[in-house]
C-alpha cells in the first residue's frame, strides 16, 4: 500500500520500513478498542477523551507529561478477576503500579495485595490495606523489611532463600510471632516472552529450584521448625505470558512438588499460588486471554493434575499485575519536535520527540517493549506516516514508541498518547537527566484527581545535599 502524496516527503511506500506485524491504518485517526481503557474514545473534533473529559482538557489542567488511570476500568479488571477465580486468592501485584488509591481500589473489589519491598508495604498499610490481605515477596528482603511486615502482621511472606529462613526464625523469636511463609520455586518454565521477565528457568536469581531439590529442602526445613508455619509452595513463571502451557507445566511441577511433600511427611500443604503474568495488548500484535479464560484454564490444569496425583485441589491463588494496572491507563505527552529521517530504499522515519522519554517509561529501552501511540488532540486528514516517539533524554536508545503509524502533519505543540502505560511505567520510573517524574491522574465520571503529584526541580534539588 502507498501514499505517494505524503506531505513533503519521498513517496517511497510507507510500509516498507515497518515491522511486519505492523499495518498501514486505514484511518490514522482511529482507536483499538482494546489497548484502552473502558471509557477511552475519541470525539468529533478527533479528541481523545476519557470519562467525559479531553486530552487537551487534562493537559490543561495538569500539563504533560503525565499518567492518566480510567478509575473505573482499573476497578472493573481487578473486579473480573476477583469473579472469574472465586474461591481462590487474587493477590495484585503492587509493583506494577502503586499508590494509595490503587492499593484502596483494588482491594474494595475484593483482591488482596502483593508488595515486593519495605517501600511498597508502606503505601499498602498507608493505604489502609487489611495486613492479612497481604503478601511480602522479594529475593532480598532486609531484617528491617521482615521486621515491619511480621509486626504489622501481613498474612503471607514469600521465602526466597536459605538466608531469609535463618532471618525469618530470628527476627519471629525477637518478636515472638509465628510468621506464616510460602516457599517461591523455580520449575524450569521459560516463560515465551522477553529474556528478563521470564523468571522460573533456572539461572536466575529468584526462588528454589525443584529439579536441583533446594526447593524440597526448603519446605523441609520450615515445616520441621516449631516457630514457622508453612502454608504451600509459590510459582511465578514471568510476565507478559499468552500461551497457557508454560502455566500448564510449571503446575504440573509445582504439583508433583507439593505431592511429594505429601507423601514424605504425611502433610498436604493447605495453599498453592501459581503467580502472575498475564499478557495485556500493548500493539495490534497482542490477544490477551479475559479473566475467565485464564480461570477456566488453570482450574481445568490444577484439577486435573491433583486428580492425577491423588491429592485434594489446595486453596489457589494467583497474582495479576500488569492485567489490572496496565490498560486502565494511558500516557499523555506533548510532542516538541519532529524530524523526518531517511531510511536506506527511499523511506523514511519520522522521529516525534516528546516531554518525557525513559524516564517515564524505562520498558521500550529495558526489555525491547512495543507501544502504541495516537494523536490526541485533533483529528488528522494526513495520510499515515511510519513514525518513532522517542523521549528528551541523552540516549539514542530513549524510545517509547519504536514503530507506529501517525499523521504525516504532526507537529509541535499536539498531544500524543500512548495506551498501556498503567503498568510498570510510574512504578519504574527515574529522574535520569534530572527530569522530575510526571504526575499519575485518575479520571472519574468528569472529574480529574490528581493521585502522585508531579516532581518538582525543588523536589529534586531538596535531596542534594552536600
Ligand atoms: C511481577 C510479579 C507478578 C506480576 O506480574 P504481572 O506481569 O504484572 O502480572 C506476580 N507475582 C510475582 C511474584 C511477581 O514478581
Amino acid at each position: 500500500m502507498s501514499h505517494t502524496h505524503v506531505a513533503g516527503s519521498i513517496h517511497a511506500d510507507v510500509a516498507s520500513a515497518a515491522p511486519h506485524w505492523l499495518a498501514v491504518p486505514t484511518d490514522v485517526n482511529a482507536l483499538l478498542p482494546r489497548l484502552w481503557s473502558r471509557n477511552v474514545a475519541k470525539n468529533d473534533s478527533g479528541e481523545l477523551t476519557i470519562a467525559g473529559l479531553t486530552a487537551t482538557g487534562i493537559a490543561e489542567r495538569v500539563g504533560t507529561c503525565a499518567y492518566v488511570v480510567d478509575e473505573d476500568d482499573l476497578r472493573a479488571r481487578a473486579r473480573e478477576f476477583a469473579d472469574a477465580f472465586t474461591g481462590w486468592g487474587v493477590y495484585y501485584a503492587g509493583k506494577s503500579l502503586l499508590c494509595k488509591a490503587v492499593a484502596r481500589w483494588v482491594t474494595e473489589e475484593g483482591l488482596g495485595l502483593d508488595v515486593c519491598t519495605g517501600g511498597e508495604l508502606a503505601v499498602a498499610l498507608a493505604a489502609g490495606v487489611d495486613p492479612e490481605r497481604i503478601g511480602l515477596h522479594g529475593n532480598n528482603k532486609s531484617s528491617e523489611e521482615i521486621t515491619s511486615a511480621l509486626r504489622a502482621g501481613v498474612g503471607r511472606i514469600i521465602v526466597d532463600s536459605d538466608d531469609e529462613i535463618t532471618r525469618l526464625i530470628k527476627i519471629g523469636e525477637e518478636l515472638d510471632v509465628e510468621p506464616t511463609l510460602m516457599v517461591r520455586v523455580t520449575t524450569g518454565v521459560e516463560a515465551h516472552t522477553h529474556e528478563y521477565i521470564s523468571t522460573a528457568h533456572e539461572d536466575q536469581k529468584f526462588g528454589f529450584s525443584i529439579a536441583g531439590g533446594q526447593a524440597e529442602a526448603a519446605l523441609r526445613r520450615i515445616h520441621d521448625h516449631p516457630r514457622l508455619r508453612l502454608v504451600g509452595i509459590h510459582s511465578h513463571i514471568g510476565s507478559q505470558i499468552f500461551d497457557a502451557d508454560g502455566f500448564e507445566v510449571a503446575a504440573r511441577r509445582t504439583l508433583r512438588l507439593h505431592a511429594q511433600f505429601a507423601q514424605e511427611t504425611g502433610v498436604e500443604l493447605p495453599e498453592l499460588d501459581l503467580g502472575g503474568g498475564f499478557g495485556i495488548a500493548y500493539t495490534s500484535q497482542d490477544t490477551p486471554s479475559t479473566p475467565q479464560q485464564l480461570a477456566d484454564a488453570l482450574n481445568r490444569i490444577v484439577t486435573a493434575e491433583c486428580a492425577a496425583l491423588g491429592v485434594q485441589v489446595p486453596h489457589l491463588s494467583i497474582e495479576p499485575g500488569r492485567s489490572i494496572s496496565g490498560p486502565a491507563a494511558f500516557a499523555l505527552y506533548r510532542v516538541g519536535t519532529v524530524k523526518r529521517v531517511l531510511l536506506d530504499g527511499g523511506a523514511s522515519r519520522l522521529y516525534v520527540a516528546v516531554d518525557g522519554g525513559m524516564s517515564d517509561n524505562i520498558r521500550t529501552a529495558l526489555y525491547a517493549a512495543e507501544y502504541s501511540a495516537t494523536l490526541a488532540s485533533r483529528r488528522s486528514d494526513a495520510p499515515p506516516a511510519l513514525a518513532r516517539v522517542v523521549g528528551k533524554h541523552c540516549e539514542g536508545g530513549d524510545i517509547v514508541v519504536r514503530d507506529e503509524f501517525l499523521p504525516a502533519d504532526i507537529g509541535p505543540g499536539d498531544l500524543l498518547a500512548v495506551p498501556a502505560a498503567g503498568a510498570y511505567s510510574r512504578s519504574m520510573a527515574s529522574n535520569y537527566n534530572h527530569v522530575p517524574r510526571p504526575p499519575m491522574v485518575s479520571v472519574k465520571d468528569g472529574t480529574i484527581t490528581t493521585l502522585i503529584r508531579r516532581e518538582t526541580i525543588d523536589d529534586l534539588l531538596a535531596l542534594d545535599v552536600g
